[in-house]
């Protein structure tokens, strides 16, 4: 008899075939420019880390001082004993640093995403949703129930066709977008989405994970980078990228959030992060209030990196924010020019199918306020080297 599992392994020699298989390292550091990756020291092109807060001295010792004081774990979820006076207080802070009316926090974006969508909608319910939408969104709106509508990217007139073929066929109706694309590092046109989603009556909600930290005045946002404050429902965030530790959450008004913690699944059946995690989390708040440094600092190494890809020839898309895709074509060159650039001691992550449709296989590099210009230009010379060697650039 055949073994149950050999779908499995044709799957996976499939993945391998096809240059799609994700073989994963092993990081034997702390999170910075720099990391130590199978016993190798190498620049960091990969991480979210936008502001080099993930090995920030303060928010070390934040987190070190609330272990003392609270201990390792929350030992409950929230809704029975495991709200710490922490958690209520990062909920605060952060309402105020993004000038929200209320917000709630989860154990992580993607659990936000899974706790939202499925509290305000059902199966009467519509969802218009970005086609390039985080995976995050899509399980959420999948869980939810409701009838799925993707409109094509970052297209307010083809959400509005969208919205008018489908009306009067739902109860209620929401538009969910990402604020940054991941992958591209195209910022959504809220100002426009919002706009036609008010005209109709639905709910809004945009997932700022990548806008977070990043965005706005301060890095406070993609709603404060529009002016659009109040005027967004649902502003889901994330604080494992710009801010370093772990978490999520979700900010607008304070019906949302009230609901939320009667019916968000996640928030009512999963633990919340360890105090550790929140004392970091509002560590790192409380820097980014001080001081725009940091952002200032991101963006600045941002311009020279995109400017000096260009330069060497390199398609690096049209991302406007610090992701930059390298564009390759064939996943099983971007995966050759990644290890290519790792024999060079440059720690850049190949992506293809499915995170990007086929024949869109990158290099992504993600550049960090933790980078120094000589960090850049290493990087860069290895860039050139390996896309003079593979034939990328002349
Ligand atoms: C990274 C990301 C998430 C997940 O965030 P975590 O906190 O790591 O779970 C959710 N949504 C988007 C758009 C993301 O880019």
């Amino acid at each position: 008899m055949a073994d149950k599992l050999d779908f499995i392994r044709q799957e996976l020699d499939a993945l391998r075939g096809q240059g799609l298989y994700n073989t994963i390292r092993t990081i034997d550091s702390p999170q910075g420019a720099w990391l130590v990756v199978d016993g190798k020291r190498v620049l960091n092109f990969c991480s979210n880390n936008y502001l080099g807060l993930a090995n920030d001295p303060r928010l070390k010792a934040a987190a070190q001082q609330a272990v003392e004081r609270y201990g390792a774990g929350p030992a409950a979820v929230r809704t029975i004993a495991g709200t710490l006076s922490l958690h209520v207080k990062l909920e605060q802070r952060l309402a105020e640093f993004k000038g929200a009316e209320a917000t709630i926090s989860f154990q992580s974006g993607f659990t936000s995403n899974l706790a939202v969508v499925p509290a305000l909608m059902g199966k009467e319910d519509a969802i218009f949703s970005d086609e390039l939408n985080h995976a995050s969104i899509i399980d959420g709106c999948r869980l939810s129930g409701a009838k799925i509508i993707r409109y094509a990217h970052n297209d307010p007139q083809a959400l509005e066709q969208q919205i008018q073929q489908a009306q009067e066929t739902y109860r209620r109706g929401m538009v969910i977008t990402d604020g940054v694309f991941s992958m591209d590092g195209d910022i959504a046109p809220l100002p426009a989405v919002v706009e036609v989603a008010d005209r109709y009556g639905l709910l809004t909600m945009v997932d700022d994970a990548h806008g977070e930290g990043v965005l706005g005045r301060g890095g406070r946002g993609i709603v404060d980078h529009f002016g659009l404050h109040g005027k967004v429902d649902i502003e889901v965030g994330t604080m494992s990228k710009a801010f370093g530790v772990v978490g999520g959450y979700i900010a607008g008004r304070p019906e949302i959030v009230e609901w939320l913690r009667q019916r968000g699944r996640p928030f009512l059946f999963s633990s919340a992060v360890t105090p550790a995690d929140a004392a970091a989390c509002l560590a790192a708040v409380d820097i980014l209030e001080a001081s725009t440094d940091r952002v200032d600092k991101l963006w600045a190494n941002t311009r020279y990196f995109k400017q000096e890809m260009r330069r060497l020839g390199f398609d690096i898309g049209h991302s406007e924010t610090p992701i930059t895709p390298v564009m390759l074509g064939e996943a099983e060159l971007a995966q050759k020019f990644s290890r290519s650039l790792f024999e060079r001691n440059v720690f850049a992550m190949a992506i293809g199918f499915p995170t990007v449709p086929r024949g869109k296989a990158r290099i992504r590099v993600m550049i960090s306020a933790a980078h120094e210009q000589a960090d850049l230009d290493q990087g860069l010379e290895a860039f050139a080297q390996v896309g003079r060697a593979l034939g990328v650039i002349g």
